[in-house]
């Protein structure tokens, strides 16, 4: 099972909850929200392959965190993984736009100078913005739109720009989020889970609940589950050996 996108050290038993995906068996990639964070995260993934740790600067904190850019570069060689990163438009975080867009550039321009990073990224109300830097930086590596939220248009220049997608089941509870899933190429979708953030029915997502989303996937394809999780996880293979 694949959790392409959680924020593992935000839960509050973080420890437990790693221990317990390793002893499962699951494949994680363990976002991160802040540079500084970036250490402690990666410590719960000791002795775990299957957990990786990504490097972010998540765009809902940007202004507070852009101090954290330098330590951002000089983690930057440690990990081929990124994110979250991202550009947030909803009103709340519309006020620091300027500094969202300041991380986002200054972030996708180190990543073009290692190149070959694998990265997960928030585009809520800010897909254009988004797709248009995928655009200029389309030589810095594989990009995974985490719960792509745009329109069925937008979706299209997503997919011509060689995007990649994680969706899970808080995504996929709304008929919006299945129509795009269907669209989406499935040899390009990851599942993920967005925990804790994510919650369904009022409780949190934990990894293993990553496929929850196999069942929405089978109607959306038009597949059985047997054969989601089969190709969910060959599409792992192939993201990482690109
Ligand atoms: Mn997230």
């Amino acid at each position: 099972m694949i959790d392409l996108h959680c924020h593992l050290d935000l839960y509050p038993n973080a420890k437990e909850i790693a221990a317990a995906c390793k002893k499962r068996g699951i494949y994680v990639l363990s976002v991160t929200t802040t540079p500084s964070a970036w250490q402690g995260t990666e410590a719960l993934a000791k002795d775990a392959p299957r957990i990786r740790t990504a490097l972010g600067l998540h765009p809902q904190l940007a202004h507070e965190r852009i101090g954290e850019l330098p330590l951002f570069e000089k983690l930057l060689p440690n990990t081929r993984y990124v994110g979250e990163i991202g550009l947030d438009g909803a009103p709340e975080f519309k006020a620091h736009w300027d500094k969202q867009i300041t991380v986002f550039d200054h972030i996708l321009l180190q990543c073009s100078k290692i190149g070959d990073r694998i990265l997960s990224i928030h585009s809520r109300k800010a897909t254009k913005a988004v797709l248009d830097r995928v655009e200029v930086y389309h030589n810095v590596g594989t990009f995974i739109l985490h719960w792509f939220s745009g329109s069925q248009q937008e979706l299209e220049r997503a997919i011509e720009l060689g995007c990649w997608f994680s969706v899970g089941p808080a995504m996929l509870t709304s008929a919006k989020g299945r129509a795009l899933a269907q669209r989406m190429p499935m040899d390009r979708v990851l599942t993920e889970t967005d925990g804790p953030f994510a919650q369904i029915a009022g409780s949190s997502l934990l990894p293993w609940q990553a496929n929850l989303s196999y069942e929405a996937l089978s109607r959306a394809w038009s597949v059985d589950e047997k054969a989601v999780e089969n190709q969910i996880l060959k599409n792992l293979n192939q993201l990482v050996s690109r």
